[in-house]
């Protein structure tokens, strides 16, 4: 027997994670890959240069553990979110970690765990259960309306009855591109029990304002999560962050790994946050490219869920996992998320969405 006979159900797993499938977006290599909610536009030459000028000052300190609280990466963070929320926030407020995952995980640690639930209203992000499995966090789904948008009475009349220890709201969500109004996550903030973790990845797509704002009104519930990996087109550098209380960031002082973003992470996320407006710039870009391919797509005569996001979630498809093939076989990559009849796609650069919407005439519907 070789080390490769040995099958996971040989393995004494824990239980509770027998039989469960791993986050799995498939990677292929095709031209138009539209399935991740990435920034499409690589990033501008002179944050290339700045990246590697700030990785080579580093290397040079590589025998050395990284600044375990990332305080100078935590201020870049607070001084980028106060100005685009208008909300003054310190470092005292912002917490960093490997991608807003490892935030989400980190906050589950500290908040869910045994004997603990964690609520969230379907279909949205589908980490937010595998990290609740991860941490042996009870999941509780919600549901939301047939057009996927969120009843914020009937979820805060769910949340008041729920004794939930931690309640995700994603806005926009993903991967039905909605967004939630302030006084809606206000309604599920007044009557929550426990934490409520604002799910923000999209946040810059969207012209409603962030949450942040209603921190200082629900300073120890309210916790916004956020990332560099879509509109700052970072996906690669693995950066998330959030908003919350100082005492949340204690919290989570508690759970974390020592030295858990290394040098190189600090230093590259410090030099993208320099080129800031020149990377968000994009984001308008995208917008209307959004705007432009829902239209097509209506016109088309599919259904696409309107969407505050850099996504469109559309259909009906009689059966969407052949339809993805379709898509796949015309060079085409996008997201088959699981819900009947539908299809995720990501906003490309314009002449990846015209690849896309020129496979759309041809998938079988
Ligand atoms: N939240 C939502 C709603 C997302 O869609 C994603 C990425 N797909 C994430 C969090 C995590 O992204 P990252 O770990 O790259 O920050």
């Amino acid at each position: 027997m070789t080390a490769d006979d040995v099958t996971l159900a040989q393995l004494p797993l824990r239980e509770d994670l027998r039989g469960r499938s791993p986050y799995g977006a498939p990677q292929l290599d095709v031209p138009v890959r539209l399935n991740t909610n990435e920034n499409p536009y690589p990033p501008p030459d002179e944050l290339v240069a700045d990246v590697a000028d700030a990785a080579r000052r580093v290397a040079a300190q590589l025998h050395r553990y990284p600044d375990r609280d990332a305080v100078g990466l935590r201020q870049d963070l607070a001084a980028y979110l106060s100005e685009s929320t208008d909300v003054p926030l310190t470092e005292r407020n912002l917490w960093a970690a490997n991608g807003s995952n490892e935030i989400l995980q980190q906050l589950l640690q500290a908040f869910g765990g045994p004997g603990r639930t964690a609520l969230g209203f379907e279909p949205s992000y589908s980490m937010h259960p595998i990290i609740a499995a991860g941490t042996r966090t009870e999941w509780v789904p919600a549901p939301r309306r047939d057009d996927f948008s969120l009843d914020t009475d009937q979820a805060a009349d769910l949340v008041a009855r729920s004794a939930a220890d931690v309640v995700f709201l994603t806005s926009p969500n993903n991967p039905t591109g909605g967004s939630v109004p302030l006084d809606g996550l206000e309604s599920v903030l007044r009557v929550a029990p426990g934490i409520v973790v604002v799910d923000e990845a999209y946040a810059e797509f969207s012209a409603r304002p962030s949450a942040v704002r209603l921190l200082d009104d629900y300073p120890a519930k309210l916790v916004v999560s956020r990332t560099m990996s879509k509109a700052f087109a970072f996906a690669g550098g693995r950066l998330g962050y959030l908003a919350a209380a100082p005492a949340v960031v204690d919290a989570l002082q508690l759970v974390r790994l020592p030295y858990h973003l290394s040098v190189l992470t600090q230093a590259a996320a410090r030099a993208a946050l320099r080129h800031a407006d020149a990377t968000l710039a994009s984001v308008a870009t995208l917008a209307a490219e959004r705007d432009r391919v829902m239209e097509s797509l209506l016109g088309l005569g599919f259904t696409p869920v309107p969407s505050d996001a850099n996504f469109v979630l559309f259909g009906r498809f009689s059966d969407a996992a052949a339809a993805w093939q379709a898509y796949v076989d015309n060079g085409v990559l996008i997201r088959d998320v699981g819900i009947a009849g539908h299809l995720r796609v990501s906003i490309g650069t314009p002449e990846e969405n015209d690849a896309f919407l020129t496979a759309s005439k041809e998938v079988p519907r």
